[in-house]
């Protein structure tokens, strides 16, 4: 298949932009070929710069629960840039977005906003060390929060497929604090804790692990997780970057009954613009600047265009009933899909939750922890992807991603989508 617009546009962005991408993973590096430079998004499609349409099931990685460009989300960004882009002074879109989150998520009081999920994970992290008074943090592998030094152990995401534990340029004096265990092992959990658990600012986690394939846990490890946490005197954060706004109104807190002393957010709540959160009890955010010694700051943090978008999506997901046609949705999607997965020329797994779902290509089963993929699944994967892209289906690029719904695919393009299948894994074995 030839693209030669986005070969070249891939040629100029690499003569400016290091490896012609500004996030590691557009590179399709881990399936080979020319990414292609989109033109535009409309409901579940994309168009690429050649003109040539796609069933889209990446969604941006995960912020366009209601599709792309979605008339009432752009209405809503329209309305707030003519009013002025940004002010670096409060505007009333953060008291609007922030009810919102106040009222969706479980044990939170208070919210503040930044713009990427990275920058909440790393304001979080500060946030409970200046609570505890502790500089330990445990994170699990496999699980991804984003790229700050300190929490560049063990990722997923981008860093699994290039196979790599970590990143150059991350001195181990930065990640001296962190300890990384196993994902789906409460003993190991129960060790490091009555080891250093006097120690420990924060445990994170993805409450469900969407950054390393989708590894739901099960619930007596993350109720563990809860318990001994309390009784260590660590907060528990919950990374709700992927899950927040998409499993449930309520994350994946509302959806496993666990409720975390701090939750991040990213992705779904900017609702297509760069925003991120993080959330906690009063007592907590209290430590923030300007009320308290922690010092977080973002001259486009609430950004009124930004903070709109959100808005009107969680709006749009609260009227429409959305959480509850995601579920059917992605339950519909896992019944197209398991009769044309039985009947594949090598192992593949459905794993599903909510709209999210992954195909695991491991010979062994869908794991619970952060298994690595041999060779011979990796270059399947890329010739799955391969195949499904001549069809006009849109894959992560990366065996390690999970695909996303959203509320503009239809039934019929869950069948468009098992018949695209059954056609790629016989071409990818
Ligand atoms: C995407 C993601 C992040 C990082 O968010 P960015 O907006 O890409 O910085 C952090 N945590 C989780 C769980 C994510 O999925």
């Amino acid at each position: 298949m030839s693209h030669p617009q986005s070969e070249q546009l891939y040629a100029r962005a690499r003569a400016v932009i290091p490896g012609g991408v500004n996030s590691p993973v557009r590179a399709f590096r881990a399936v080979g070929g020319t990414p292609l430079f989109i033109a535009r998004g409309e409901g579940q499609y994309l168009t690429d710069a050649d003109g040539r349409r796609y069933l889209d099931f990446v969604g941006s990685w995960g912020p366009l629960i209601l599709g792309h460009a979605h008339p009432e989300v752009i209405r809503a960004i329209t309305a707030a840039a003519a009013q002025g882009t940004t002010f670096g002074a409060p505007c009333a879109g953060e008291i609007e977005l922030a009810e919102r989150v106040v009222a969706a998520y479980p044990g939170i009081e208070q919210v503040r906003f930044v713009s990427s999920g990275t920058e909440a994970v790393m304001s979080a992290i500060r946030l409970a060390r200046a609570a505890t008074g502790r500089d330990l943090i445990v994170k699990f592998s496999g699980c991804y929060h984003g790229h700050a030094d300190h929490l560049l152990v063990a990722a997923g995401s981008g860093l699994a497929t290039f196979g790599r534990p970590s990143s150059a340029g991350v001195p181990e004096p930065f990640t001296a604090c962190t300890r990384v265990l196993p994902l789906d092992d409460e003993a190991a959990l129960e060790r490091q804790l009555s080891s250093e658990g006097a120690r420990i600012a924060a445990v994170i986690i993805e409450p469900l692990p969407a950054n390393h394939g989708l590894l739901p846990q099960r619930r007596e490890f993350l109720e563990r997780l809860r318990a001994l946490t309390r009784r260590h005197g660590a907060l528990l954060i919950f990374d709700e970057v992927i899950s927040g706004f998409r499993l449930a109104r309520g994350g994946a807190a509302e959806r496993l009954g666990i409720t975390p002393d701090l939750a991040t957010f990213g992705k779904v709540i900017g609702g297509g613009l760069p925003v991120g959160a993080f959330a906690g009890p009063r007592e907590i955010m209290a430590r923030l600047a300007p009320d308290g010694d922690t010092y977080q700051a973002g001259t486009l943090s609430g950004n009124p265009v930004a903070m709109a978008s959100g808005i009107a999506t969680l709006d749009v997901l609260a009227r429409e009933n959305g959480w509850q046609r995601l579920e059917t949705l992605g339950a519909k999607a896992e019944a197209a899909l398991r009769p044309v997965l039985s009947r594949a020329p090598f192992p593949v797994h459905l794993v599903r939750a909510g709209s999210l779902f992954w195909l695991s290509l491991h010979e062994a089963g869908a794991p619970r922890t952060a298994a690595p993929l041999g060779e011979a699944a990796s270059a399947r994967y890329g010739r799955l992807f391969h195949a499904l892209l001549a069809q006009d289906i849109y894959f992560p690029p990366s065996a390690y991603e999970a695909c996303f719904l959203s509320l503009a695919h239809r039934e019929a393009d869950l069948d468009t989508l098992a018949r695209g299948l059954e056609q790629a894994l016989a071409a990818a074995a």
